[in-house]
This record gives structure tokens, C-alpha cells and sequence, in this order.
């Protein structure tokens, strides 16, 4: 051990002739530094620390040494910076130790918009001599500390694609993805991630609570109320039950044509233009992106749907309601309850047997969302689950829907209040998005549309090639 290293680092490893390249700093001894250090350490790699007090700073992986900044900074040019932004003045006054050294920024904010520059714009404010990476900030301690790197992705950005390509190889190392996200102003957006709160999610979850809110009011005037104020009759305690085993498939269905609604709308709006290479408007490709989301909110009121049903027969007032039928039935000496309606029993058995493959196919088009499940499936396979499978499952509940009102949408008592039964208004979105898309299936359009989709229309300008986000509909 060289001499003047003795009072300013603690060797818990011996550093011999370590390549530098495979040497690498970790400045910050706290919960990421510890844990990146022991990952980096399992990866092959030798680690050094660069800490305040190198004496005293607790437990560190085995194998790791730790240093002052000055001397842990000579070890190694890639620098793991795992300090909080509101600490790096220290690195302005390291700036001489740390010319052309790659600074890896690693910090996040707990709010958006805190600072006026992004975390890395400001460390390369304060040490322009170093070339400033942004990235590896979307890894937990956690995550770290625990393994749990394989297939994971890390954004990384900055002005220099040497100092980017020595972050990115400590990062396959590590068993990690990589996304190159370009120049460091795209440092603010990277540092943004981890602040994200399910914004795919939104949308979807948004018309959901509307859809339901909106439901449950309509049916709650319509039953309810209106057999309070018609009848005189008290039923508000179907609310629990009967009219949320109501309104769930009403929004379940409505929410899984919504998936469907936007790539027919997208081809139509192709045929219109006659060309693929033309954005979509902003509202169409955000619909588009959270599809796969609205279809599982959706598959969540299924199964609610399925277990509401599940208990109807356990109900009190189910129980109560057949029994004292039976009774008043065998009072009077009738027989109406024996007599078998053959056409009934084919409506309800109808009925169970469409949802329960609708149901069936739903869960299917949920795992095969799955990235674990859609990524061993090729292309064509994906679609037609998706696609094909999707308009077979969405025909099948609306079937669904369809038959549970065969003999009831003729009947003017259906209509309590001139207004129509939740399950009929139900049935809209998904019978017009049935029919236009039985329209696409027409053969001389599903030709027009095939040849636009294979870059048919060869006359528009070069630019605006690429554009268009989503082909794969
Ligand atoms: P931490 O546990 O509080 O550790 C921060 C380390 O910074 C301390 O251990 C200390 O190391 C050093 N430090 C503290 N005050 C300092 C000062 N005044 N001057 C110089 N160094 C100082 O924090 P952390 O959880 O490791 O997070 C570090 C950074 O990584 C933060 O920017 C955070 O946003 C980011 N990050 C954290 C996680 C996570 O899961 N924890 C995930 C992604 C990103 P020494 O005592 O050895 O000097």
C-alpha cells in the first residue's frame, strides 16, 4: 500500500495493480452507494468509496475500500455520484480532481419542477471539466440490494457518447437494459421517472369512476327510486348487490369496446386520408396507448361481475323471495312453478353459456398482455390473440348483453320513466364498434386498407415518413 494513501483511506481489499478500467467510485456511502457498490462488486468489478469520513461510515459490501473524495476520484475515471443534489457544492471545490473524469448522476428530486435545471445540468454547471451522465436513477436500493436487475431498463443521457458508452457497459454488466435517451437535456425527463404515478393508468381509471358514477346514479333513480316513488316500495337494499352486479358488466362491456373503438376509428381515419403516413390526432394516439390498460380495468369488473353473481343465490332476500313463492304456490294449490318454459331455459342457459366464454376469453386476452407471455408470442400470433380474438370476445359478451334482453326490449314496462334499462344502453359503443368493423372486413375495403398499411400511397413527401405512431393496429 502506497504510503501517502495510510491516513486518508481504509483498505478492506488490496487494490494491487487494478486496471483502472475496472475500477470504479462510488461517491456516497448511503443506502444506493452501499447497494450499487455490492452489485457492481458481485459483477466482477473492483469498487472504491469516496465518502466524508472514510473511518466511520459503516458497513460497506466485503471486498469494497473506502477513500476521502480526492483519493477515491484518482482511482477510477467513472464516478457513481449517490449523493442528494442539495450536497454536491462539495464537488465544485473536488473540480481539479475530477477534470475528464464521467460523472454518473444518479440523483432524484421528490418533487417535480423543485430546481430550475435538472440535477445533471447542474453538476456539469458545477464541474464542467467532467463529462456529466444522467442515468441508473430509475434503480432502487432495493432492487439492488436484492438482485432484482435482470431485464430491467435504465434510461441514460448525456453530451458525450464515449462517457455514455462506459456507463452503458457497467449497466449490461449488471444485467441491466439500455436505453440511450440522448443529448443531457434529456436529463429532466429521466430524473422525472421515478416521480411517475401510473400516468398510463389514468385515462382508464378516469373512465371507469365515470362510467360507474354515472351508472350507478341512472340505475339507482330508475330501480330504486322509482319503485319508491311509483310503487311504494322500499328495495334500496339491492343497492349492495343487484344494482352494483349491475353496473359492473355495464362498465366492464363498455370499457372493453373502448379498447376496440379507437383502431377502427385510426382505420377508417387511413381510409379517409388514403395514406398511413399522417399523425394521428393527440387524443387518438393517448387512447391508443393505455388500450391495454382499459382492457384490463375492465377485466377487473368482469370479475367482479362473476363473483356478484356467484352469491346471488346465498342471498336473504333471493332465499326469501323463492320460498315464500313456493309457499303461497302450494297454498293456493298451483303449479305454476313446476311448469318448464323450454324457451327460457334456452335464453338463461344462452345467457350463462356466453358469458362464461366471454369471461373466459377475456382472462386469455389479459395474459397474453402479459410482457412475460406477449414477448414468447411472434408477431402474428400476438395479433390475432389481440385482434382477432379480441372482436371474438367482444361479439361474445355483447351476445351476452343481447340475449339477457332478447325478451325484454319490447316490453313498455322495461322502460320505468320513458328511459331504457342500463343493459340496452350498454349495448351502443359495442354494437357500433361490431359494425364498423364488420364494415373494415368488407373485402374491397380490407384490400384499400391492406395496400395503404403497406405503404401503398407512395406520393407523400419523405418527412413525413415515420411520423405515424401507430400502424399496428
Ligand atoms: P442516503 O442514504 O442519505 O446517502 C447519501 C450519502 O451522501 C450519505 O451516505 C453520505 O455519504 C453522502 N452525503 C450526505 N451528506 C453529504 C454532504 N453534505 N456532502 C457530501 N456527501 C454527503 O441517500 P441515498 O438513498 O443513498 O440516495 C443518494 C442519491 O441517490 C439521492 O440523490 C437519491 O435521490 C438517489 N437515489 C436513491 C435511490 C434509493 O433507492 N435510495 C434510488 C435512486 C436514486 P458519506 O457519509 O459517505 O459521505
Amino acid at each position: 500500500m502506497p504510503e501517502e494513501m495510510k491516513p486518508e483511506s481504509v483498505l478492506l481489499h488490496d487494490l494491487d495493480s487494478a486496471a483502472e478500467t475496472d475500477m470504479l467510485c462510488i461517491f456516497g456511502t448511503g443506502d444506493l452507494g452501499r447497494s450499487l457498490g455490492l452489485r457492481l462488486l458481485q459483477s466482477g468489478y473492483r469498487v472504491v468509496y469516496g465518502s466524508r469520513r472514510p473511518h466511520s461510515c459503516g458497513p460497506l459490501p466485503p471486498g469494497a475500500q473506502v477513500m476521502n473524495h480526492v483519493a477515491a476520484a484518482r482511482s477510477s475515471s467513472l464516478i457513481f455520484i449517490c449523493v442528494h443534489r442539495e450536497h454536491y457544492g462539495f464537488l465544485e471545490t473536488l473540480a481539479p480532481h475530477l477534470e475528464e473524469k464521467v460523472l454518473v448522476d444518479l440523483s432524484n428530486n421528490l418533487k417535480k419542477d423543485v430546481y430550475p435545471e435538472a440535477n445533471a445540468t447542474y453538476l456539469q454547471r458545477l464541474v464542467p471539466k467532467a463529462t456529466v451522465v444522467k442515468g441508473f436513477n430509475t434503480l432502487s436500493a432495493w432492487a439492488l440490494q436484492n438482485g432484482l436487475l435482470a431485464g430491467k431498463q435504465v434510461f441514460l443521457c448525456g453530451n458525450s457518447a464515449e462517457a455514455k458508452r462506459a456507463a452503458a457497459d457497467v449497466a449490461t454488466k449488471l444485467g441491466l437494459t439500455v436505453l440511450d435517451k440522448g443529448s443531457l437535456s434529456a436529463a429532466r425527463e429521466i430524473e422525472d421517472f421515478p416521480l411517475r404515478l401510473f400516468p398510463e393508468w389514468r385515462l382508464p381509471l378516469c373512465v371507469a369512476v365515470g362510467l360507474t358514477a354515472f351508472f350507478f346514479f341512472y340505475l339507482l333513480i330508475r330501480d330504486v327510486i322509482y319503485a319508491y316513488v311509483e310503487q311504494e316500495k322500499d328495495i334500496s337494499y339491492r343497492i349492495m348487490i343487484s344494482l352494483a352486479n349491475k353496473v359492473f358488466p355495464i362498465v366492464s362491456l363498455i370499457m372493453l369496446s373502448l379498447c376496440y373503438l379507437p383502431g377502427v376509428i385510426a382505420a377508417f381515419l387511413q381510409l379517409y386520408r388514403g395514406t398511413k403516413y399522417k399523425r394521428f390526432p393527440d387524443w387518438l394516439d393517448r387512447w391508443m396507448l393505455c388500450r391495454k390498460q382499459m382492457g384490463l380495468v375492465a377485466l377487473g369488473f368482469a370479475f367482479l361481475h362473476a363473483i356478484y353473481t356467484f352469491v346471488i343465490p346465498i342471498r336473504y332476500s333471493v332465499r326469501h323471495k323463492l320460498i315464500s313463492r313456493v309457499v303461497d304456490e302450494m297454498k293456493e294449490n298451483k303449479t305454476t312453478p313446476f311448469y318448464f318454459d323450454n324457451t327460457e331455459a334456452w335464453g338463461t342457459d344462452s345467457f350463462y353459456v356466453l358469458g362464461i366464454t366471454g369471461f373466459f376469453l377475456y382472462v386469455l386476452l389479459a395474459l397474453t398482455s402479459l410482457p412475460s407471455v406477449g414477448g414468447s408470442l411472434s408477431w402474428r400470433e400476438f395479433t390475432f390473440i389481440q385482434s382477432k380474438l379480441g372482436h371474438l370476445t367482444l361479439f361474445i359478451c355483447t351476445a351476452h348483453g343481447y340475449v339477457y334482453g332478447w325478451n325484454k326490449f319490447l316490453k313498455l314496462s322495461t322502460y320505468k320513466w320513458y328511459t331504457p334499462p342500463g343493459y340496452m344502453l350498454c349495448l351502443i359503443v359495442p354494437s357500433v364498434v361490431l359494425v364498423l368493423k364488420l364494415l373494415l372486413l368488407l373485402p374491397c375495403v380490407d384490400r384499400t386498407l391492406t395496400r395503404i398499411r403497406q405503404g401503398w400511397e407512395r406520393n407523400q413527401s419523405k418527412e413525413t415518413v415515420g411520423d405515424n405512431k401507430a400502424t399496428n393496429l
